[in-house]
Order: structure tokens, then sequence, then C-alpha cells
């Protein structure tokens, strides 16, 4: 149903798949690539507070045994001196190795956000049909945080412990290669079950991520239509749905919780056992006078040392996987080209010789990418003249806004063609960016950002506009008077932050952001939803100043519009079954005169048949 959450992008990657992988971490370590000089230095550190680890239980023996074995205190101070030393460089040297990590990471995490972002705002928009929004912020927000811990704080720590066990062992060796041994005959049992048992914990802890990734997903969807929902009285509905959810994570939170104690537990079970059974033969080795009192007290804390670095290390490894998997679906996003690019393809040279605001369709075949096997469009050849008006009319769902879609881009036909100006330049091999800097569109309910007002008008500029030349297009939108009776005027704040504007204002703004771009081509989808008649009828006379000596494709719902269109197309089912003037159309006597009868164009015509 609705609320099922889509997994069109891949999740993470099949065991199986070692080659990926590979890949994957090499590219992964590359994205650390431009913080090299941080992270190098990080890498001293982490040598040095490795090495202080490794070095401190040597001292912390000799503390014991010249306490035990001297007549005087000398000796123990100058070993506990060392002692201090070392704890001093060591914990240094760890201040500031978490630091030049912590730094890099948040470095390289904040470069993969934008370029994500900047990937995922460049996709088709088909892409945006089939990737829930939920799905994507989260991509941006958590995936890139798991990478940030893999590629600095895990990769560092991964360093760290496996430094720790080499040098611990080595040092163990110099002391007591027997003890030694014994010990690295229980290690590789003991991280074998933990690593095990870390696997199993890591598909839960995915299942239980998934899970609560799908009731966001249904959080974010009833929280951002809190209209319908409350218009629908769909209240309980809505939170029974997202009870659902959260109960479904939450059982698996339950088993999450038992693993993750136990693991704990099995973990201190399993470390206890080991060093008792140390203990056991160093004391043994003690009582046979085969060693000191201070190597066996060193031995214990190495092998505290160790059993501790092997632990991490599973769980470093776990969260490594995890990062594995994030950087899978980032890298996919970074990867994935756009069929439709933006900023590539041919730029007329001189607009007014080669794009005059007209557009040929030519036996157009379309269906949308998400439901393939549906044409909405069929067969359909017509032509937006130069400086006329084309009204497309015809009920609901007959591929009116399809063929917006078509002009703009947002999608390309199956078959067909849709050709471009006097010399009838293939659409598909015209700069995309270049083509929306000369087509505007103004639709039936026109979205405005959170910004100024001044913001929300140059929305279509790169450049800085003058304020001048924002009033004019105000002015001739009919929007400058509503606008200077704000407190703040042009720079009053809309949106979820700011003034909520009627929706005659939404519109009235909207057609000055697109008359600022002097467009040679204005697709404009009249609205269908009444507003108040005051409001009505400046939207209106806004509307005509701007059709006015321009190109004009027109979506229309009302009469005065289509008796003033030049041309009207009819669309039924995805096909064009009439076209005509609006005389000419009505003594047709077929759809377009049964359209107007039935009033499907709206109070406009009940008003003048009244
Ligand atoms: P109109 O503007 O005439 O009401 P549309 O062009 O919006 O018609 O829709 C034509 C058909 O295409 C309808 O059946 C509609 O359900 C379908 N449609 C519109 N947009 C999409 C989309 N993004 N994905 C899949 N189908 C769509």
């Amino acid at each position: 149903g609705k609320f099922i959450c889509s997994k069109a992008l891949s999740n993470e990657p099949e065991e199986n798949d070692e080659k990926k992988k590979k890949v994957n971490i090499g590219r992964l370590i590359s994205l650390s690539y431009p913080e090299r000089y941080y992270i190098s230095i990080a890498f001293v550190m982490l040598i040095i507070s490795s090495f202080t680890n490794i070095v401190s239980p040597f001292f912390f023996g000799s503390v014991v045994d010249s306490a035990v074995n001297y007549p005087d205190l000398s000796e123990m101070n100058k070993y506990i001196f060392y002692l201090f030393i070392v704890y001093f460089l060591g914990s240094l040297a760890s201040g500031l190795r978490s630091w030049l990590f912590e730094v890099s990471g948040q470095r390289v995490v904040a470069r993969l956000r934008k370029s994500v972002f900047n990937s995922i705002v460049k996709e088709d928009i088909k892409f945006f049909d089939t990737n829930r929004t939920g799905e994507l912020t989260s991509r941006i927000s958590s995936d890139t945080q798991v990478l940030q811990s893999a590629v600095t704080t895990n990769m560092s720590m991964f360093a760290r412990y496996l430094l720790q066990i080499i040098g611990s062992i080595i040092f163990m060796f110099s002391l007591e290669p027997s003890l030694t041994a014994l010990l690295l005959g229980v290690i590789p049992v003991v991280s074998l079950l933990t690593v095990q048992y870390g696997r199993y914990l890591r598909k839960l802890k995915k299942k239980f991520q998934d899970e609560l990734a799908a009731s966001s997903v249904v959080a974010e969807e009833a929280l951002s239509s809190m209209r319908t929902v409350r218009s629908f009285a769909a209240e309980s509905k809505m939170s029974n749905e997202y009870e659902k959810n959260i109960n479904k994570s939450f059982e698996i939170g339950k088993k999450l919780a038992v693993a993750q104690g136990g693991f704990m537990g099995f973990v201190g079970i399993i470390t206890g056992s080991a060093l008792a059974l140390v203990l056991w033969y160093g004391g043994k080795l003690v009582h046979d006078k085969k060693i000191s009192t201070g190597i066996l007290a060193s031995f214990l804390m190495y092998t505290l040392q160790v059993a501790m670095a092997f632990a991490f290390l599973s769980s470093v490894y776990g969260d490594f996987m995890q990062a594995l998997g994030a950087s899978q679906r980032i890298f996919e996003l970074l990867d994935s080209q756009p069929s439709i690019k933006l900023n590539t393809g041919l730029i007329p040279d001189s607009d007014d010789n080669n794009f005059d605001g007209s557009i040929l369709f030519e036996n157009v075949e379309f269906s949308y990418p998400t439901r393939s096997d549906t044409k909405v469009l069929k067969n359909v050849s017509l032509k937006i003249e130069k400086g006329k008006t084309l009204a497309l009319v015809g009920p609901s769902g007959g591929g009116k806004s399809t063929i917006f879609s078509l002009i703009e881009r947002f999608y390309d036909p199956d078959s067909g063609q849709l050709k471009l100006g006097p010399n009838s330049i293939d659409l598909k091999l015209i700069n995309t960016n270049w083509l929306h800097s000369k087509i505007a569109l103004v639709s039936q309910e026109p979205v405005l950002f959170g910004g100024t007002i001044k913001e929300n008008i140059s929305f279509g500029l790169d450049q800085e506009v003058d304020t001048e030349r924002i009033i004019e297009v105000a002015k001739l939108a009919n929007a400058h008077e509503f606008i200077n009776g704000f407190e703040k005027g042009y720079d009053t704040v809309v949106g979820e932050r700011g003034i909520r504007l009627s929706g005659g204002q939404k519109q009235r703004i909207a057609i000055a952001r697109a008359l600022l771009i002097d467009p040679k081509l204005l697709l404009l989808d009249e609205a269908t939803s009444a507003l108040d008649s005051e409001s009505e009828h400046l939207v209106q006379e806004a509307i005509e100043r701007a059709m006015k000596d321009r190109t004009v494709c027109v979506i229309a719902h009302r009469l005065s519009t289509v008796r003033n269109a030049d041309r009207v197309v009819v669309l039924e089912n995805g096909q064009l079954v009439e076209q005509g003037t609006h005389d000419e159309l009505c003594e047709m006597d077929g759809i377009y005169k049964r359209l107007v009868l039935r009033q499907l164009l709206t109070k406009e015509t009940l008003s003048t048949q009244s």
C-alpha cells in the first residue's frame, strides 16, 4: 500500500558481494585523502599512544618488583616517574589523536554531504518519482554520518587496537614465552566467538534501523500533510499506522536488547575466564619461582589489554561493515548519472533567431517510468506557435500536465520528438539549463521557499537582481501593493517560519517570478480552486499582462481564457481529439462543446450564463 517504504535504492551489500566491498573500502579510504596531512599526524599520535599503552604494564610490573625486592624506595620512585611520563605522553597523544581524527571526519562528512546533495538535485525527475524524500534526506544525514565514523574513528580505532595487540604480544613474549603461548591459544577462540556473536548482533541492528526508517517515512508523510490529515479526521488512522510500524521496530528492539545484554555478559565471561586461566598458570609460575610477581602483574595487565582490544576490534569491525553498506548507498547516489543532463548540449547562439517560444510535438508517445504499462500520451502532434496562445483543455487525467513536463524535459518521450524554435532543433540536443532560462512555468499551486519575498521572486536567476527590476515585475504581477503592505516589504520572510500568504498572493508572486526571467515561452496552469473574487480579479489581470506579446501554452479552466486563446487543443485519455478556435470547436459539437456545457470550464461559465 501507500505507506510501505519503497526500496528503490539497494540496501546493504550481500555477504557474497566481496569484490564490490573491496572496491568500496579503497574508495572509502580515498574519501579522506584531502585530509591526509591531518590524518598522518593523527597516525603518529596513534602510534605514540599505542606504544605508551604497550610499555606501561611493563613499568607497572617493575614498580611491583622494585617495591618487593629493594630495601629503599629509590628504584620504585624511578619507575613511578617513568610510569607517570608514559601516562602523560600517552594521554597527550590520545587527545591530539582524537581531535585530529574527529576534525578530519567532520571535514570528510561535510564534503560528502555537499556532493551527495549536489548529485541528488541533478537527478532525473523520475528518480524523485521512485525515491521518497524521507529516504533521500536520511541518505544525506545518517548514511554520511556512519561513513564519517568509518573513515576516521573506526579506522583509527582499528589501527590502534591492532597495534596494541601486536605490540603487547611481542612484549609478553620477551617477558615469558610459555605464558604468552597459553594466551595465544585462548585468544583466537575468544575472538572467533565474539566475532560470530557480533555478526548476529549487527544483522539485528540493521533490521531494527530499517524498521525505524520505515516508521519515520510514515511520520514524515503524516506530519507534512497535517491539513489533509485533520480535514479527513484521519489522526487516529495515522496514529495507528505509525503505531503498527513502531511496534514492529519495538519487537526487534526487544530482541536487540536481549542480544546486546547477552553480548556484554558473554564477552565478560569469556575474557574473565581467559584472565583466570592466565592467572592460574602465572600463579603457578610465581609459586615455582619461574617468574617474579611483577612480571605476573604486567602479564595480567597485558592480558586485559589484549582481550579488550580484541573485543573492541570485533565491534569496530561491525561498525565498519555497516559503513560499507552505507557507503554503497552513498556511492550509488554519487555515481548515478541522470539520463537528462542539465548543463550540456546546444545553446542556440542568438535567442531571437533561434528560439521564439515555438515548440512542436511530433507523434509523441509517453508513459511515466513508474507506470510504463500505461500510455499517457498517444501519438500527440501539436504546435505551440510563436507569439500565440495555445490552450490545453480536457478532462482531468487527459495528459495536459504531462505535456508541460515534456516541454520542461522532466521526462523524455518514449517515441516521437519535441522540436524547438524556427529551426526545429530536437529538444534532446538543447542544453536543459538554457532551456529553463527561456521557459517559465506557473503552476496551479505555486511553491514558495522559506526566505524573503525578494528571494522568492528572483528564484530563477543566479545573479543578484536590482530591487528596481523586482519591483517592476511585482507591479506587473499585481503583487507590489500587498508586498508593500508588509512591514518589511520585499524582505518579508515567507514559508514555514514566516508569513503565510493567501493562494492569490502566492500566485501573484509566482507570476512575478516567472516574469523576471522574461521567458520566451510561458507555461501556465490555471488555478481550478476558487480564490476570493478580489484576488481572482488581480490574479487574472496579472496573468493577462504576463501573456501579452508572449508565446503561451495554458492549461485552461476558464471560459475567458479559451475564448482569448488563438487555438484550443482538447486532450482526452492522452489523445488529441479536437483542435481549433473556441468558436470552431463549439460548432463541432464534440467533447469540447460538452465540456463547456458541463461547465467543466468552471464557474466563469456559470457567471457568463447567469
Ligand atoms: P491532466 O493534467 O490532464 O489532468 P496529467 O498529465 O496530470 O493529466 O496525467 C495524465 C495521466 O498520467 C494520469 O493518468 C495520471 O495518473 C498519470 N500521471 C501523472 N503524473 C504521473 C507521475 N508522476 N507518475 C505516474 N503517472 C502519472
